[in-house]
């Protein structure tokens, strides 16, 4: 009888919820969803409501966890509401049983999973889809992993990972989307728009998670978890912006970060939490806390105990726990002791419920999809074209690549010729070693159909000092017309979380690999596979052509095949500054100028005079970048008119008001033989201004593709939002400035003009 009417209960909250699925970008608006929530939360416990606060992770930890393993119970007893890294459909559907028929209320559970780059589908990893400076690519590659995700029971993502990241030390670089906010942005909205779909409600759409809740990447020193001094004018310009995108695309959830932030952990920061996101913002979704880290405001030295600890968070405003254990066992005795008002704790609980209806999830808690076996024919077309538009090609003297058609023999050499598993990257969730196409097979593959031939020698590991395969690596090199090299760094190791390094160079001994490949005076091509900008000086003057592969993905050698033999061309642009120098860290192209610029001084003799000695320089290393950011050459040439403005002067007023608007133009014209992709760029700078503003900012992008002997005019548009920044009273403004406008086809070229912003 009691399970006849726990049922009925069910089936009646059921029907009574079908067809509340909130339009994700109006969460909180939909008087029946809030109805519903309102009638849930007057039945709950303060033990149900907290369970609605709580995640644990099934396995993987990726730090401390809890040790936890009673979560059935947890569950029956509506203790718990979410769960991660439990995938697959019979896995997650019998959890799931357990919470819709079991538990009291009925309220299904949350699955969540690190879905990054992919689930079974891998892509290239975050940083590289960012160098493809297509979000709309990256918004399908975001449908697919959704799609695949929710057939194996994930109905939340923790991504997209929006941290700016300057410093390539840091080994979380990777997962994003480079350095700069505007490209940030919008690769951060595109994520969102991809995972969640037109309705999160929908068969293939999931919930997002934008984290780290912020300014995790700029860790001191690039290494991880560590302390991050960032500026409210910096933070709100730099930091903020990508997590703003995700809020304005209607993001479901939020995660809060590891590190201190300008002395307050990020985990229990009021002013971002609360100040920023709930009162400024007005986001209306959850926001969960980072694995373990309420549990870390112990060390970090702000709480005393899980209790306090568990205080601090929820007050600041951290809605969910994941795998501290504080709020599960703490958070109910603060209320009942007066700490936390349980209004609040209805508040969050109401968050985490309205993305479970938003979801569907009271509709349809189960998963009834039988997962594919292989990859579907269509999802790795993508993941070839993302890998294909993601590679950047950063030297080609003499054209030596595409391959010409007369090579024969070529001799493919490196660690990372023939490894599958490296190919997936970090945070591969469920992609698998034996869905990748690596170089070597589809090089040998391809090459054979021309007649042409591949010899492989690995050479060496990527991390060992053992020379032992260096002689076979030789040989294989005198043996051919031309060398590919595949070099690189370990992807699980040295990228990604807790992957930070402390030096830049192609780990182990791939460099002396390299320089005795290259030493047999064959043309050699180098591909790098890395998560981050390496230091490449010495391939830079020695070898001919270098293509930054980055992890390409399950596709990744299909994808590098085609690009090497000219079936398709490279077309990706850096998203990161490659450095001279470890020391140049963090470097980043839209920096400050300083009271002493350096320009380019000679650095093959000391400094003769005061002038050419107190300047902001290095005596050991030019101040630029090896290659900066927006750069990448394609197979053929472009070039660039000067760039014009519509109007020589504008009012800041007008501007402000939103009826003024600049119209910047130039030609761009394709003057080589091959059909090129380029990627044309506005960046802009501000001088006069209250405050400093960076030497160049971007403020807008186009991917055009250019058949040979064409151009074509780009036009961008310039308004308030290109051009107010946040002034010296903390007011986001266009101020009067005299403003120069570059289209240019990376960060460090193309021709400036100049408008005056009056009064
Ligand atoms: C990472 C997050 C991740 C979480 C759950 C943490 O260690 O910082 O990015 O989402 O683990 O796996």
């Amino acid at each position: 009888m009691r399970i006849l009417k726990a049922v009925f209960c069910y089936l009646a909250l059921a029907c009574a919820m079908a067809a509340q699925t909130a339009n994700p970008t109006s969460w909180g608006s939909d008087p029946q969803v809030e109805a519903k929530i309102d009638f849930l939360l007057k039945q709950m416990t303060l033990d149900e409501k907290v369970g609605q606060l709580v995640t644990y992770s099934q396995g993987i930890p990726t730090g401390p966890g809890t040790s936890r393993s009673d979560y059935k119970e947890l569950v029956s007893k509506g203790r718990l509401g979410s769960i991660f890294n439990l995938t697959g459909a019979s896995e997650t559907n019998a959890m799931q049983k357990i919470a819709v028929e079991k538990s009291r209320l009925h309220i299904p559970l949350l699955f969540g999973l690190d879905v990054i780059h992919g689930f079974r589908t891998e892509f290239p990893v975050p940083l590289a889809l960012s160098a493809t400076w297509d979000p709309a690519l990256v918004e399908q590659t975001a449908r697919v992993a959704a799609k695949e995700s929710r057939h194996a029971g994930v109905r939340w993502t923790y991504s997209p990972m929006v941290d700016i990241a300057r410093d390539a030390r840091w080994g979380r670089i990777v997962e994003s989307a480079g350095e700069d906010p505007y490209l940030g942005s919008a690769m951060a909205a595109a994520y969102v728009r991809g995972y969640q779909g037109a309705k999160l409600s929908d068969p293939e759409s999931i919930a997002a998670c934008t984290k780290h809740f912020v300014g995790y990447g700029a860790a001191e020193g690039g290494r991880d978890y560590n302390t991050a001094e960032i500026s409210v004018r910096t933070l709100r310009q730099v930091y903020l912006p990508p997590f703003q995108a995700t809020l304005n695309a209607g993001v479901a959830s939020f995660m809060s970060a590891f590190e201190t932030l300008n002395t307050v952990p990020a985990s229990a920061n009021a002013f971002t939490l609360t100040q920023v996101l709930r009162k400024e913002w007005d986001f209306k979704g959850f926001v969960v806390s980072d694995w373990n880290s309420i549990g870390e405001l112990i060390p970090q030295g702000i709480a005393a105990n899980h209790s306090v600890a568990a205080a601090k968070a929820f007050t600041a405003g951290v809605d969910m726990d994941m795998e501290s254990d504080a709020y599960g066992p703490h958070l109910a005795e603060l209320v009942k002791s007066g700490v936390v008002k349980e209004s609040a704790v209805d508040e969050s609980v109401r968050r985490v419920l309205r993305v479970k209806f938003a979801l569907g999830l009271f509709e349809n808690p189960y998963t009834n999809d039988k997962v594919s076996s292989e990859i579907a024919a269509q999802d790795a077309d993508l993941a070839r074209k993302a890998a294909e538009e993601s590679f950047v090609l950063l030297k080609n003297e003499g054209g030596l690549l595409p391959l010409k058609a007369g090579r024969k023999t070529i001799a493919l050499i490196g660690p990372l010729a023939d490894d599958a598993q490296q190919m997936l990257g970090a945070w591969s969730a469920k992609g698998e070693a034996k869905d990748v196409v690596t170089l070597r097979s589809a090089l040998t593959k391809q090459a054979k159909a021309t007649q042409g031939r591949v010899i492989y020698a690995k050479g060496t590991d990527i991390l060992t000092t053992s020379d032992k395969g260096f002689a076979d690596a030789v040989v294989a090199a005198k043996t051919s017309d031309i060398v590919v090299l595949a070099l690189g760094e370990d992807a699980g190791l040295m990228t990604g979380e807790a992957g930070s390094r402390a030096h830049l160079d192609l780990p182990g001994n791939q460099q002396q690999l390299l320089e005795a490949v290259a030493a047999t005076g064959k043309p050699v091509v180098l591909v790098v596979f890395s998560g981050r900008p390496l230091v490449l000086n010495w391939a830079a003057q020695h070898v001919p052509a270098i293509l930054e592969a980055w992890f390409p993905g399950v596709q990744a050698g299909s994808a590098l095949a085609n690009v090497l033999l000219g079936v398709s061309s490279p077309s990706g642009r850096l998203t990161v500054s490659f450095p001279r120098a470890v020391g140049q860290q963090p470097l980043y192209y839209n920096r400050f100028n300083t009271g002493r610029p350096a320009g380019s001084t000679d650095l093959s003799r000391p400094p003769s005079t005061s002038g050419e000695k107190f300047l902001s320089r290095y005596v050991d290393v030019p101040n630029s970048p090896l290659y900066p950011f927006g750069y990448g050459l394609t197979y053929s040439t472009v070039s660039y008119s000067p760039t014009a403005v519509s109007v020589s002067s504008v009012s800041a007023k007008d501007l402000n008001a939103g009826t003024a608007k600049l119209t910047v133009t130039a030609e761009v014209k394709n003057t080589g033989g091959r059909v090129a992709d380029e990627v044309v760029q506005l960046y802009i700078q501000q001088r006069d201004t209250s405050v400093v503003r960076p030497v160049r900012e971007l403020k807008g992008f186009r991917r055009v593709s250019l058949p040979p002997g064409s151009s074509q005019k780009i036009e961008f548009t310039i308004g308030r939002d290109e051009l107010k920044f946040w002034n010296i009273d903390l007011k986001d403004v266009v101020e009067p400035a005299q403003l120069t406008v570059w289209i240019a086809p990376d960060s460090a070229s193309g021709s400036p003009a100049q408008v005056a912003i009056g009064q």
